[in-house]
């Protein structure tokens, strides 16, 4: 057999034409109508083949004359001799190979997960380490603003009460990196229960339901000391970075993405998202060093993090970015506070 069958299709109209397509002995490729019509005789040399690419029908184009669909064959090999490029003859090795196809969409995969794990928080902590302290100042305004607007009320600490913990907190804290930015505030907001939050530009807000829950002092300076390392590691920025990337990645997938729709989302992003694991980990390291070099036992981490998942009433809200933001304490995350401290465990 030495002609081949196929489709053509003029290029105006959506029609196609059955066609039988054999070799001319003047070069030429001679392309006869099944059902009668006209005879076309098109010139090799002005034939344009398209790539093999596994089982799809192969593409014969010429310039101003339509083109001509038919499957892949042997044929065509001879009558357009011409090596086959590289980039095509990969692509047609993979086509033709199940289990290629299977590790290239797993390596896709792989690659895109460890983008996200991997490459983004590189990258989001390079910005953060040179996201102007303006930026910091207005994303966290516009976030309180958000926060005030919903959830907080004038603290009802009495002011004596305040000043002792603001020089507790200012003792503890002082010679930190980013310490001199670091100011106490004190809130009211029942939807948030017992909790604390840092916000990027320094300002940490600690809650009256947990200066009450809290046993003690040192304590409280716990906690604070976990908000001050979201604070050191510019955790707040860094997390509304990720999230805003994936945003991002999101957008450009779907093709929604503007610069000036992100900083709008970003106050709204930081209020939202969390922090994820990492920084939580991160944050509770910072805390216990910092509690030992200032003399006071890590015990009093693991008591306060164990009133805190006893005592936190079902259904209150986790957020925003608040101690139990993302997940309560952990008795992973208490023990790793006991494991620190030089004292026995208590036991309940
Ligand atoms: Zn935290």
């Amino acid at each position: 057999m030495n002609w081949l069958e196929g489709q053509w299709h003029d290029g105006r109209s959506s029609r196609a034409h059955a066609v039988r397509l054999e070799l001319d002995g003047s070069g030429g490729l001679r392309i006869l109508a099944a059902d009668g019509g006209p005879e076309r005789l098109w010139p090799l040399h002005e034939i344009e083949l398209g790539a093999r690419i596994g089982a799809t029908p192969r593409v014969l184009r010429r310039a101003g004359h339509g083109q001509v669909e038919c499957p892949d064959s042997p044929l065509l090999a001879q009558w357009f001799p011409r090596p086959a490029s590289r980039v095509e003859a990969m692509a047609d090795w993979l086509e033709r190979r199940r289990l290629a196809i299977l590790v290239a969409a797993l390596g896709t995969a792989l690659f895109a997960f460890a983008f996200l794990r991997v490459g983004v928080p590189w990258f989001a902590l390079r910005i953060a380490e040179r996201t102007p302290e303006a930026v910091e100042v207005e994303v966290s305004r516009q976030a309180i603003l958000l926060l005030e607007r919903t959830h907080l009320r004038p603290s009802e600490l009495p002011q004596a009460r305040r000043r002792e913990l603001r020089g507790r907190f200012a003792d503890l804290v002082r010679g930190e990196p980013r310490y001199e930015r670091m100011r106490l505030r004190f809130v009211q907001a029942p939807a948030l229960g017992p909790n604390a939050f840092a916000l990027p530009d320094g300002r940490i807000y600690l809650t009256d339901a947990l200066v009450k829950l809290a046993g003690d002092d040192e304590e409280i300076l716990a906690v604070l000391a976990h908000e001050a390392g979201h604070h050191v590691h510019r955790h707040g920025i860094r997390q509304a970075i990720e999230s805003s990337s994936v945003l991002l990645v999101v957008g450009l997938l779907f093709g929604d993405v503007s610069g000036s729709s992100l900083a709008v989302a970003l106050p709204a992003v930081l209020l939202s998202s969390g922090y994820s694991r990492g920084h939580e980990r991160e944050a509770d390291a910072h805390a216990l060093q910092l509690l030992r070099s200032r003399g006071i036992p890590e015990q009093a981490f693991a008591s306060i993090m164990r009133r805190l998942s006893a005592e936190i009433p079902d259904g209150i809200e986790r957020g925003p970015m608040g101690y139990l933001s993302t997940h309560p304490p952990t008795p992973e995350r208490i023990e790793a506070a006991e494991r620190a401290s030089d004292r026995q465990p208590r036991r309940d």
